[in-house]
């Protein structure tokens, strides 16, 4: 059986002050029946961890694929752990698009990660131009393929379908469409990687909010979200944690 996972992706946003919202969040959802992941920016993983005081996961946005070393900006998997980081998202399509990332960089990164003890949160989703040209499932599979390394497992590695058109832009695709690509991704993965591809999570991103989040748990091979905007208020990721 698969737990449900409601991730937040805080992108370039917040400062200390923004941890109020995770007090917050906690406070009113003490005890959820499903996990609960939060990815600040790198400058607030440490302070974050502490204030979840491990009653919600915290995560990075992104790791450099070397332990250390002449990476200007850049921050390793181990330096995320040392935070008290357990996740790391990787492959997020603005990391594609703003910093040329292919997916055998993301699986270079998703090795390291695991390596470090981390789950990789690794995304994957097509272009609005890739859709409309009938690209969806050829470019998810083949994302999904590269950029996964072999040691992924059920424990160490989380699948978000995020079609690259609806994120942050209040469109989603039909319930039918999130679930042709999400059997294809289980059925994918159950071929590579057995038992431990039926047991990873694959979560939907793109615009869920909280009169959305219903529907979308329900659909097919959906477990759980990745949710940007909506997470940065804890009445609205709760209304989603609450959703699932
Ligand atoms: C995201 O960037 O991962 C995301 C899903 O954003 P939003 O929920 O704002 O569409």
């Amino acid at each position: 059986m698969r737990r449900k996972l409601a991730a937040g992706n805080w992108k370039m946003n917040g400062t200390k002050a923004s941890l109020s919202e995770v007090a917050a969040l906690i406070d009113a959802h003490p005890a959820p029946k499903s996990e609960v992941l939060l990815c600040p920016p790198a400058t607030l993983v440490a302070a974050m961890a502490e204030a979840a005081g491990g009653k919600i996961a915290v995560g990075g946005q992104d790791c450099h694929m070397k332990a250390s070393g002449a990476h200007t900006g850049d921050i390793s998997a181990e330096m995320l752990v040392d935070c008290g980081a357990t996740h790391v998202i990787l492959g997020h399509s603005e990391r594609r698009a703003d910093h040329g990332e292919t997916s055998a960089l993301v699986c270079a990164k998703a090795e390291a990660a695991l390596k470090a003890g981390l789950v990789a949160v690794v995304c994957v989703g097509e272009t609005e131009g890739q859709r409309d040209a009938g690209e969806t499932l050829d470019i998810v599979g083949t994302q999904l393929r590269v950029s996964l390394p072999e040691g992924a497992t059920g424990a160490n590695t989380v699948i978000a379908y995020e079609p690259v058109w609806a994120i942050g832009t209040g469109r989603t695709p039909t319930l039918e469409q999130i679930a042709e690509v999400h059997d294809f991704m289980r059925a994918e993965l159950v071929a590579r990687f057995g038992e431990e591809g039926a047991a990873m999570r694959l979560l939907y991103g793109g615009s869920v909010k909280p009169s959305n989040a219903a529907e979308i748990f329900a659909t097919s091979n959906v477990d759980g979200a990745l949710v940007g905007g909506a997470s940065l208020k804890a009445a609205d990721f709760g209304a989603i944690l609450t959703a699932l």
